[in-house]
């Protein structure tokens, strides 16, 4: 009897060491980039009308997801979209989404899209957020158009505990902002789209509160703007667009894995701030303001 438990013992002992960390290295991905198409269903986003053409923000924002998805995947990237189709999302299930899979990942990135829209249409161009609790009018007014006029904190209490999760990202999310946003402006002003460079800048969305990750929110172009409107509307637009969030998120990682063959790396994320400067001190471009010009 004594022996028959001895050998079940050994056999379970067996089993568990040879079987799980099998299991548990399948379910984890070096890397992996969650995208957020923002709005959806009932939320429309910003909606234009311009030539007889309409826009909807959700429908661009959801575009502009799957073909990044699709591109990335093609490199062999692991993508997971918050939505899929035309559907009601709030922005806690976008987070919690986010959070699920970021743990599952040893790297994972979030990138939520959209459109933009000003009062005065001569406003245009591009640009990309971070999270910063204390922000100016301007990030404030669009932070509560993207937040969905959502009371963003509890308190003061709930502000101070947000900073403490999004500082351990926050130069890392700079890092990625800035290298997404150059990436752009650059690319789509090689195809011809001479899109003003906004710059990188911070706001309080929510979206970006509380992902435990290098986390930004893309502004890809004012709807509410004539020539803008008539690139958003463009499938090559979408595609050139798609195609420079791939290419900044390829270059995010190369640098990763760079840092890390160097033999000082290390896989916590503060380590990884090292290594995105490194790559966006080569790829800093002189249309890049505010928090990118002022790293260096
Ligand atoms: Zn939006």
């Amino acid at each position: 009897m004594r022996t028959v438990f001895l050998f079940i013992s050994g056999l379970v002992c067996f089993l568990t060491i040879v079987f799980i960390p099998k299991a548990l290295a399948a379910s984890r991905y070096p890397f992996l980039v969650v995208l957020d198409a923002g709005h959806g269903g009932t939320d429309t986003g910003t909606v234009q009308y311009k030539k007889k053409k309409i826009f909807f923000e959700k429908n661009f924002s959801l575009i502009i997801a799957k073909k990044t998805a699709a591109v990335l995947r093609k490199k062999g990237i692991p993508v997971v979209l918050t939505r899929t189709k035309d559907s009601d999302l709030s922005l806690d299930s976008r987070i919690s989404i986010a959070n699920t899979w970021g743990k599952k990942a040893d790297q994972a990135l979030f990138i939520s899209i959209h459109a933009n829209s000003n009062q005065e249409q001569k406003v245009s161009g591009l640009e990309t957020y971070v999270f910063k609790a204390v922000s100016n009018e301007a990030s404030e007014r669009l932070a509560n158009i993207e937040n969905g006029h959502k009371v963003v904190t509890d308190g003061t209490l709930d502000l101070i505990l947000t900073d403490l999760v999004t500082t351990a990202n926050y130069p890392d999310s700079v890092r990625l902002a800035c290298s997404v946003q150059n990436e752009i402006a650059k690319g789509l002003s090689k195809k011809g789209y001479k899109i003003k460079n906004r710059g990188v800048k911070e706001a309080l969305f929510y979206v970006l509160m509380k992902t435990n990750m290098p986390a930004i929110l893309l502004e890809a172009g004012f709807a509410t703007n004539p020539t803008d409107f008539s690139w958003l509307n463009q499938e090559k637009y979408h595609d050139a667009v798609s195609l420079e969030i791939s290419s900044a998120v390829l270059k995010w990682k190369g640098g990763l894995e760079n840092h890390r063959l160097s033999g000082t790396g290390k896989t916590g994320n503060l380590s990884q701030s090292h290594v995105a400067s490194a790559v966006l001190k080569n790829k800093h471009s002189k249309g890049s303001r505010g928090l990118c010009s002022s790293m260096y």
